[in-house]
């Protein structure tokens, strides 16, 4: 890595350190910019009264802010009302922000067994019926707030899919590429979580799923740039969904678990070593990995269209919303 990209990595990590997980705060702020380019008057008009005077950056972030209040993580919605009331009233809603259907899933559907009880799926579809007027599951400004941010989440291909290991040989971990070993594998939670569990250096962030959230993020851009770089490729995107609105989150993941399945393709992986001080949800503490030739130009790519299309597709479910 260049000693530029470094620095624009190490500034992006200080700005996303607290969220961890999904595309890093400069990603949801681009696609949220990008998307309101694209709403019809009507959609924004409803939006603006929705979200009142939400801040860009609070909107598209709101969800990862509660998330960490909720795991006793400070930031900045800390002694905020409305984050810690949602937690009370959501207090599973960490889960949201994913689901971990194996590499080889043909789609979201076929992996029932992998979906949890509440996953990315399930609530931005739950966040869409509060919008359309179908659902008092929670408010419609907290509503839009998710959509905002899960639909920026989804379209990150470590967000809907992990790899399962075969740890027996503890030097040479095999990653499973069969749906039904994958299941007794992850019941024996020998996933990867996203690939938050595989590490291609020697840093608390070297891990691939962190490389998604922000180096592939900040490699398609300048910081700041983002979403003026997303708008020009707007047009070479096809992005849109076939189908009713409400298949569209299910058809999103099954597309994003076809990309991580191709970015785990190429990867080696070395020694597994337990979580430290037994800290861990199951006995994988971390996987060496090392990335093949030419892997920052193609995550680039990816990123570059993934991003884009959930700018192009957020502003598709809004304006066929508020009509
Ligand atoms: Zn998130």
């Amino acid at each position: 890595m260049k000693t530029m990209d470094t620095l624009l990595v190490a500034t992006a990590i200080s700005l996303t350190a607290s969220q961890a997980f999904g595309w890093g705060e400069d990603g949801h702020k681009a696609i949220w910019e990008v998307a309101q380019q694209r709403l019809t008057p009507a959609a924004k008009t409803r939006v603006d009264s929705i979200l009142a005077n939400d801040k860009l950056e609070l909107t598209s972030v709101w969800l990862d802010l509660v998330r960490d209040v909720g795991k006793g993580k400070g930031g900045p919605l800390e002694t905020d009302a409305e984050a810690i009331a949602f937690n009370q009233q959501f207090k599973y809603n960490a889960t949201w922000h994913y689901v971990n259907l194996p590499l080889a899933a043909k789609s979201y559907d076929s992996a029932p067994e992998f979906h949890g009880i509440d996953n990315i799926v399930t609530q931005i579809r739950v966040a869409n019926d509060v919008l359309a007027g179908k659902s008092n599951a929670m408010a419609q400004k907290a509503a839009l707030r998710v959509l905002v941010h899960l639909v920026g989440d989804i379209h990150q291909p470590l967000h809907c899919s992990a790899g399962f290991f075969d740890i027996s040989d503890k030097s040479q971990p095999l990653l499973c590429t069969e749906p039904s070993k994958c299941k007794i594998l992850a019941d024996q939670k020998c996933g990867d979580q996203g690939g938050n569990l595989l590490f291609f250096g020697p840093e608390k962030y070297d891990q691939l799923h962190a490389y998604w959230d922000s180096d592939a993020v900040y490699r398609v851009a300048p910081v700041g740039g983002l979403a003026h770089h997303l708008q020009k490729l707007a047009p070479t995107v096809k992005a849109t969904t076939e189908g009713q609105p409400d298949t569209w989150p299910a058809q999103w993941a099954s597309e994003s678990v076809q990309i991580a399945a191709k970015a785990y393709e190429g990867l080696k992986f070395g020694r597994c070593s337990p979580p430290v001080d037994g800290k861990g949800l199951g006995p994988i503490g971390r996987i060496e990995v090392t990335l093949p030739p030419g892997y920052d130009d193609y995550s680039k790519k990816v990123a570059a269209d993934q991003l884009t299309k959930a700018a192009m597709r957020l502003a598709f479910l809004l304006n066929g919303l508020f009509k």
